[in-house]
């Protein structure tokens, strides 16, 4: 079997990329050691961020997550929620500071009184003053990556899951990957395992220098319908995101050192519910349904190698939150990010390869629906 590009990881960032990649015309295989986004992407808060929450931290990353909302918003609206969050806080420096840049960024971020939030919402700790209504939705983050692949595989392009990586090498210019379907050969091979990504980086001799961060969310049946989130310095435990019915309370933040590592902090439910109550408090007298945890792979510093899909004059990377690397020369290993900018990701990813394969074929995914009828 034969492909121009082999993309190893089926969630957000990958499925995402095996679309755009077939749609620019190259034959491409995604190969997913399990099953199609059973990875990170599955163990988010499964917000579609608006970007309010990195208006001071990172405009960049708050302008990224605003433009591509609308974007998932418009061409994926049958996974995409229809409830805006509210933002809600007390008046203080931050929170003045935090509107004042997101109008400057064109932010959505609509003031909204803080009484008829009362109203919509008694579970609302009546301390708060300040509620914003942003464009931050819930997303089914599963079908997301499904509706990729469906229309990847309309493009031509093939999915193979349950594969285990077995090795990879570099024969005349062109690589032989071995898994369990067999012998693949390819000229381009992109790396979107997420916190996996040194698994398959290995096969190559490469070392991608990262930082693990477990994140644990706690599910309970919601006290509302809409999503609400701390307006303050941006923290753990500052989000509660309603899906279908039940309040997501997340997350926490914690070093680890393998991603094998990853598990529900014992301190985790008692934690999450405190800080919630801060806005919610009544989520304190919920049970916990179900607890899981997810990786964040941070990218570490700077890479050796060639840095690709970024502009970079002032070295701002680092605060930025996703990377591809090329290491070695035709290998794509993409790290960081988030689940919202992922179809941006792929779209760098995607630019990067058409780079070496002199490809002229532009990015269409941000225009053309991803809905399945
Ligand atoms: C707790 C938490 C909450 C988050 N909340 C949000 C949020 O609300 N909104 C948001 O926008 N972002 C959020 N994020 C970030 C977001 O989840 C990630 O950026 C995104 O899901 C990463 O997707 P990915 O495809 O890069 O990685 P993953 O989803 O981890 O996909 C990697 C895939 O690679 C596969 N794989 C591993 N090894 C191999 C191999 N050897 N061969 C083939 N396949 C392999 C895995 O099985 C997996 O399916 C959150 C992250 C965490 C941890």
């Amino acid at each position: 079997m034969r492909y121009e590009v082999v993309i190893f990881g089926g969630g957000a960032t990958g499925t995402a990329a095996f679309r755009d990649l077939s749609m620019r015309g190259f034959s491409v295989a995604l190969i997913e050691k399990r099953t199609i986004a059973s990875g990170t992407t599955s163990s988010s808060h499964q917000n579609l961020l608006g970007g309010m929450r990195y208006v001071l931290k990172d405009p960049v990353v708050a302008q990224e997550c605003a433009e591509e909302n609308e974007i998932i918003s418009d061409i994926a609206s049958e996974v995409v929620g229809d409830v805006r969050n509210y933002f809600v806080g007390v008046t203080s420096e931050y929170t003045i500071s935090a509107l004042q840049a997101a109008k400057k960024l064109h932010i959505q971020a609509k003031e909204v009184d803080i009484d008829e939030v009362f109203k919509e919402i008694p579970e609302l700790n009546r301390d708060l003053n300040v509620a914003v209504e942003t464009a931050d939705k819930n997303i089914n983050a599963q079908r997301f990556c499904w509706l990729n692949c469906y229309s990847a595989k309309q493009n031509g392009g093939s999915l193979f899951e349950n594969q285990e990586l077995r090795s990879i090498h570099e024969i005349e210019q062109e690589f032989v990957i071995s898994a369990s379907l067999g012998k693949l050969k390819t000229n381009y091979i992109i790396n979107a395992t997420g916190p996996w990504v040194n698994t398959v980086a290995s096969n190559v001799d490469a070392t991608i220098p990262l930082t693990y961060s477990q994140g644990t969310i706690i599910v309970q049946k919601a006290l509302c319908s809409r999503g609400i989130q701390h307006l303050r310095e941006p923290a753990d435990a500052d989000a509660y995101i309603v899906h279908n019915g039940y309040g997501w309370l997340g997350t926490t933040s914690t070093t680890i050192q393998r991603p094998e590592d990853a598990h529900p902090e014992p301190w985790a439910d008692t934690y999450l519910k405190n800080e919630i109550a801060r806005i919610l408090p009544n989520v304190k007298l919920r049970p916990t349904l179900r607890m899981f945890t997810g990786v964040r792979a941070l990218a570490d510093g700077e890479h050796g190698t060639v840095e690709l899909g970024r502009h970079d004059p002032d070295g701002r990377l680092k605060s930025r939150d996703f990377k591809v690397i090329e290491d070695p020369s035709n290998v794509f290993h993409i790290i960081g990010g988030k689940l919202t900018t992922a179809r941006l990701m792929a779209e760098k990813i995607a630019d990067a390869v058409c780079q070496k394969a002199h490809c002229n074929v532009r990015c269409r995914t941000s225009k053309e629906s991803l809905n399945a009828d």
